[in-house]
Formats: structure tokens, C-alpha cells, sequence
């Protein structure tokens, strides 16, 4: 599968996992903090990893000292709360954009991490200035002089990749600056040299480098520096002698004070086998110059995609020169793709139509709103106003007022190859720039009212995500037609969707006299039936939370009966348990679609009408209105049962799944993004029942009111 999201972070080899795994079968460790055998044993381990790390950055024990985190953020936060500051003169009111002389400041460069910026609240109230500036303020002007005063210095953007000079380490402690690397982005994929480069403290992940194991990180601290963090409060592990009835205290020695509570000693055990794994590839330099090179390929073929009119396809956030150069450019590259008339796509679309291809990238400001501001020409207002118009970090709002609010964002790691931009290049291909075909012409808005639609299809999927097989006539219940999401599969722990397991759709599952559970495989010749009475406890089940919605486990002739026909292992079918009020439904309790609307959609692109109804898995169909007059209804009546429009439907790859065969392909969705035409990909809308009262039923043939007020 492509994988171009390796700065969000970088996979593990299979070789790798199996070291692991062989490993850790042998392997037992115990607390460190005790004294048997295994836990020194564990002590051993734990300190040979340090050395290990150190030997890694080419530097070694009486230079640096490593105090072993949780993460790159876990480690900035430590200095920053444990850095001496010095004595506070005056409060701070705004973020300067140029560096303050005197004592007491906190600087970072404005292309920094969300983790860097948030640490100006961790500091508020003990320094006298905090600035947030560029490159050129620390490489091209005169730096004023400091005390007691920190700079932490992203060494690569994780929003372009660009590598900003390690030079300024060397600037900024000149004159006075301790300076913390912030090194995340940075050592994923580039040496760092300690007996060149000389922060006072570099705080990273280890998961950026190999990918495996997580939840560690290390914040390696220059000795002759160590008396600029001060401990001022301990936790478990980190002290000699402590008295619970006094303020009395001593911590422990310098790393062991840092590491609050216990080490995950485990996970630290297998960095040896991820330091091993990039020996295999040939070492971190050998990994840079194939990462620079496949970036460098993926810019140009970036570069070269053209609208038949001419324009870019693409607009690339970084200095393209740059990218000449590994020193400056690391393997990242940042875009948005623009239309044939210049206006931006949205960078949620072209998600989902990379994941049609497969293909993992990141999209969004990738937690760096100030390289995001720059490049996007995004100004502070902007942002206050968008809050206010409801845009949340990571939502599905790509576009305001036509300007892009993130990018995408693509990046390579030790295990890509040519073939990831490859398929990028097709996906641009089919889906922006050749092949967009011109829009339908929109129904004018006309009155619903002036219609008299009926009810033609009814559907319930008993199991999430499962084929079902249309009824006429469905029992009503307050969360929709009874029986509707109570099944769901799941894989070891993990719930099973069509959109990551497209070959769900080859299973049919039906009630089936009321009392019975079919689940039926394509070439319909192994089926299973459940009885719907059956107890569940005398199954052997067990009750689970997924989701907060209690379930029992139907067992495993079941579970056993899925992981043949779904060729997997440790498959289980969970229902609904009987007492919960809910059932797996994500949005409303019925989908609704307009069978004219499919009718567009089919003759757009050559699909049968039946083969787009399975593909939208509606609840309900209805029949006589113009098609996607449906999108301005507010109400609806079903003769004496009262909906109302909960929203409109977003449609995503799941409905490219061609359910003969499980593959992808983008049609559908291309065909309904060329329809509605840079509006969101919608199709049919979410209704929930208003009246509700036991003993109602829908069939089909009753007859539809809408109304759009
Ligand atoms: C990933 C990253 C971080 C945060 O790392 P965590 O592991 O999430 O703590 C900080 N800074 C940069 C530049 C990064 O790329």
C-alpha cells in the first residue's frame, strides 16, 4: 500500500516486528526500581539502551545524559518546566516577533510544533518575554544577550520539511541562549552529529526513526548544562530519601530524577532491535540520500502536472531550490491541488480519493499552525474567525471562502519507493486533472410538495456493514427498524467496516421468519443461522464493551463459521446486548435516498441503478421526485409517521466498493464530486423518526410527504 505518511510516523519492517516478537517470547523483566535478579537484569537492560542512544547520536556518557520519555513533547515539556529562569520582572502580554535582550525569555521559530507553542503556557509567569520569530532573526540579525533563557529550535519543519540550520545552536548559546532541539521531525530521517552540534538539550521520538516501539522517546541533556533544569518536585522513582510528614527530599541522580515512575522497560528493551533495523538499511545516511531522492522525484512530478488549460495542478509549500540540497530540504513535501479555474480542491476531497487508490498521506496543518499561517496566507484573524465558523484541528473543513484552511502532506521514509509516487501520479491523474467531466445542470428549485413520492425499497442490515437483502415491511422501534446494526464483526478487537474490509460485502445477512439470523456468502452455498432466541450465555459469551454499547458475544461456532468465509482469524460476531438502548448505527437511525438521483448518478457513469442502491446502503428508497430535490428537505411524513432531516449524507470510498469483488474503484465517487460540483460529496439524507410509539411499521408503497420549512 502507499505509505506517504512517514513524518507522521514511520513503519516498522516485518523483520523487524519478528525480532521483536522472537525477543520478547524469551524475555521476562520486572520493575526496575526493585532489587531481585530480573530486576536488575531489567536495570541492565534499560541502561544499555541509553548507551545505545547515545552511541546512535555518535556521542557518549560523559557528554550527554539520557532521560528516557514518553515522547518528543513529553521530553520539551520537561525542560521547559524544570528550566531555571531566572527572576520574572515583568508580565508578558503579547508574543514578540523579534528576540528580547536581558533575562528570563523563551524564544521558538514561528515553523514549530503545537507541542513547542503550547510550552509558552508551561513558562507564562516565570519569563519576561516570549518570542516567536523566523530564521533570519537568529542567522541575519544581531542577537541581543541573554540570561537564564531559553530557545527551542525546531531543527525540520514537519509541515515542509525544511531543515532549518543548525548554525543557529551555536548563534544562540553565544549569546546566553540555551538552546533544546526540538528533533522529532529531524532525526526521522538525518544524523545527528553530537560531537558536531552542540544543544543543550534534544528532545525526540523514537517511533519517527523506525517506527517500533512507541510511547518512547529521549531528552538527551548536555552535562555542562545539566544545571539549567532544576527538579523541584519528585514522584515515584526519582527520589533517595523523603519524608511524607515534611517537605523533605532528595532526588536521585540526574536522569532518575527526570524519569517519573516507572520506565516502560519493555519497550525499551526493543530499541535495540529498531537501531538494528536501520544498520540493515544501510545506516540513517544511506536512508536520507533514498529519501531525498524519491522527494525530490515526487516535487518534479508534482511540478509537472498541468490542467488542459495550462494551469498547475499543484501549489507546493516550500522553496522548490531548496530540495537540491539534503542539508536544507528534509523528505516532506506540503501542496494543495488547484482547479482548472485556480480555485483550490479541498484537501478533504483529495483524501478521499486517496483512499481509493490506498494511499496514506496527511492532510490538515499537521499540528503547526504557524507554518500553516505562513504558507497558506492564513493571518490570525482568519483563524478567530474560522474558530467562530466552526472549524475545529482535523475536521472535515477544508475550505473558507474558497481559501484552503490545510494541505496535504506527503512524506517519505527508509521503506518507500518509487511505485508510492507512482500511484499519487495516477490518482492525480484520474481524479484532477484529465476526465473531469462537466457538471449536470442542477434541478431548478422546485416545490416537493408539488410531488407525490412513495416508498419503493426497504432495507435493514442486521450486521454492520454486511449486505442485506430488501423487505417490504420493517417493524419500527425507537432506533430504527428493529433488528437494524445489531450484528457486528469484529477482528481482534478490532470492528470490522467496509471501508477497511471491503470484502464484508460479499456476505448477505437477513432476519429471516423473525427469529433467525442467515448470514449468507456470495456464491450462497455455506450458510449460517442463528437463532435470534438463542441465549447467549449459554453460548459461552461474555459481555463487552465496544464502543460504550454493551455486547455479548454469539460465540465461536460463529466466530469460527466468519473466519472461514472471511478467510481471517479470531473473527467474533458481537450483538447488541439485550437491556442497551442502542445499536451500531454511527449517525441517524434511517439513511434515505431518491431513486431519481441514483438514475442520474447510473447514467453519468454506466452503472446499474442496483448495483448504486447496494453501494449507498439506504434504509429507505423512495421513488417520484426530481433527482437530489431531496437535499432541500427540512421534514417528512411517511403517511402517519413524522421525520425529520437530521443532515445530509458524506459519502466517502466506501461506496467505490464493487460488492462482486471487493475492489475500489473511484467511478462513483468522481462522478458524484463532479455532480456536486465543489460542493461536499453528499448523497441522501440522514431522518429520524418523531412520533415515535411501539407497534408501527414501514412498508413500502406508503406514500411520502416532504416539506422544506
Ligand atoms: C512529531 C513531532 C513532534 C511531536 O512528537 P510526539 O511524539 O507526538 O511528542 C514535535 N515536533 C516535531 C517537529 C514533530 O515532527
Amino acid at each position: 500500500m502507499p505509505y506517504l505518511d512517514h513524518a507522521g510516523s514511520t513503519l516498522p519492517s516485518k523483520i523487524q516486528l519478528e525480532e521483536v516478537a522472537k525477543q520478547q517470547s524469551q524475555l521476562i523483566l520486572a520493575n526496575p526500581h526493585s532489587h531481585h535478579a530480573t530486576a536488575v537484569k531489567t536495570k541492565q537492560i534499560v541502561n544499555s539502551a541509553r548507551l545505545r542512544i547515545l552511541q546512535y547520536f555518535n556521542t557518549t556518557s560523559d557528554d550527554y545524559f539520557v532521560v528516557l520519555t514518553n515522547n518528543t513533547t513529553h521530553g520539551l515539556k520537561i525542560v521547559a518546566e524544570n528550566f531555571k529562569f531566572g527572576q520574572k520582572t515583568h508580565s508578558i502580554l503579547n508574543i514578540a516577533s523579534v528576540l528580547h535582550g536581558g533575562s528570563s525569555n523563551l524564544g521558538y521559530l514561528y515553523d514549530s510544533h503545537h507541542s513547542v507553542v503550547g510550552l509558552r503556557h508551561v513558562v507564562n509567569g516565570k519569563v519576561n518575554s516570549i518570542s516567536c520569530v523566523n530564521e533570519e532573526s537568529i542567522l541575519e540579525h544581531e542577537i541581543p544577550d541573554v540570561e537564564h533563557s531559553l530557545f527551542v529550535l525546531t531543527a525540520m519543519s514537519n509541515f515542509c520539511g525544511k531543515k532549518y540550520s543548525l548554525e543557529s545552536v551555536h548563534r544562540l548559546q553565544e549569546k546566553g541562549w540555551a538552546v533544546c532541539l526540538d528533533a522529532a521531525s529531524f532525526v526521522s530521517s538525518s544524523a545527528l552529529d553530537l560531537s558536531q552540534q552542540r544543544p543543550n538539550f534534544i528532545a525526540f521520538s523514537f517511533y519517527k526513526i523506525f517506527g517500533y516501539p512507541t510511547g518512547i522517546g529521549a531528552l538527551l541533556v548536555r552535562k555542562d548544562s545539566a544545571h539549567l533544569i532544576e527538579k523541584t518536585s519528585f514522584a515515584g522513582g526519582t527520589v533517595q530519601s523523603v519524608d511524607e510528614m515534611s517537605m523533605f527530599f532528595v532526588l536521585r541522580e540526574f536522569e532518575r530524577a527526570f524519569e517519573e515512575g516507572t520506565l516502560n522497560y519493555y519497550g525499551i528493551a526493543q530499541l535495540q532491535k529498531g537501531f538494528e533495523e536501520i544498520e540493515r538499511c544501510g545506516g540513517i545516511s544511506s536512508i536520507r540520500n533514498l529519501t531525498h531522492h524519491l522527494c525530490k522525484n515526487a516535487l518534479y512530478m508534482l511540478k509537472s502536472k498541468k490542467h488542459p488549460n495550462g494551469r498547475p495542478v499543484v501549489e507546493i509549500y516550500s522553496q522548490s531550490e531548496q530540495f537540491e540540497n539534503p542539508d536544507k530540504q528534509g523528505p516532506i513535501v506540503a501542496f494543495n491541488l488547484k482547479r482548472p479555474d485556480g480555485g483550490y480542491y479541498g484537501y478533504t476531497e483529495v483524501e478521499k480519493m486517496c483512499a481509493i487508490f490506498g494511499i496514506e498521506l496527511r492532510t490538515g496543518c499537521f499540528c503547526n499552525i504557524g507554518a500553516c499561517k505562513k504558507y497558506l496566507g492564513i493571518t490570525s484573524e482568519m483563524i478567530q474567525e474560522n474558530m467562530s465558523k466552526g472549524k475545529r484541528c482535523g475536521d472535515e473543513i477544508d475550505l473558507i471562502n474558497g481559501t484552503p484552511t490545510g494541505a496535504i502532506r506527503i512524506s517519505f521514509g527508509r521503506t518507500s519507493t518509487e511505485h508510492d509516487i507512482t500511484a499519487l501520479e495516477q490518482m492525480i491523474d484520474t481524479c484532477f486533472t484529465e476526465g473531469e467531466h462537466q457538471a449536470q445542470s442542477k434541478p431548478d428549485p422546485m416545490n416537493i410538495e408539488s410531488y407525490s413520492p412513495t416508498v419503493v425499497n426497504l432495507f435493514s442490515f442486521p450486521i454492520k456493514s454486511v449486505g442485506s437483502v430488501g423487505r417490504k415491511r420493517y417493524e419500527l422501534t425507537a432506533r430504527g427498524f428493529k433488528n437494524d446494526r445489531e450484528f457486528l464483526i469484529v477482528n481482534d478487537d478490532v470492528t470490522l467496516n467496509l471501508k477497511t474490509h471491503p470484502e464484508l460485502c460479499m456476505l448477505t445477512a437477513t432476519i429471516v421468519d423473525d427469529d433467525q439470523l442467515l448470514i449468507q456468502t456470495f456464491d450462497q452455498n455455506e450458510n449460517l443461522v442463528l437463532p435470534m432466541s438463542l441465549s447467549l450465555k449459554d453460548n459461552g459469551a461474555k459481555l463487552v464493551c465496544k464502543n460504550t454499547i454493551a455486547t455479548m458475544d454469539c460465540g465461536d461456532k460463529v466466530g469460527k463459521w466468519l473466519d472461514n468465509a472471511l478467510d481471517r482469524q479470531n473473527c467474533r460476531l458481537l450483538r447488541v446486548a439485550e437491556d442497551s438502548k442502542k445499536n451500531f448505527v454511527n449517525d441517524s437511525p434511517f439513511l434515505l435516498i431518491n431513486e431519481a438521483s441514483v438514475y442520474m448518478l447510473s447514467r453519468y457513469i454506466n452503472m446499474e441503478v442496483r448495483e448504486i442502491l447496494t453501494r449507498f446502503r439506504s434504509n429507505i428508497v423512495v421513488r417520484g421526485l426530481p433527482p437530489f430535490i431531496e437535499d432541500t428537505a427540512k421534514r417528512l411524513s411517511i403517511e402517519n409517521l413524522e421525520f425529520e432531516v437530521v443532515d445530509k449524507c458524506t459519502r466517502c470510498e466506501m461506496i467505490c466498493v464493487d460488492p462482486m469483488t471487493g475492489e475500489k474503484d473511484p467511478s462513483l465517487l468522481l462522478a458524484l464530486r463532479d455532480y456536486r460540483n465543489k460542493q461536499k460529496m453528499t448523497f441522501g439524507i440522514y431522518i429520524r423518526q418523531t412520533n415515535f410509539e411501539s407497534g408501527q411499521y414501514l412498508e413500502s408503497g406508503m406514500s411520502v410527504n416532504f416539506s422544506t420549512d
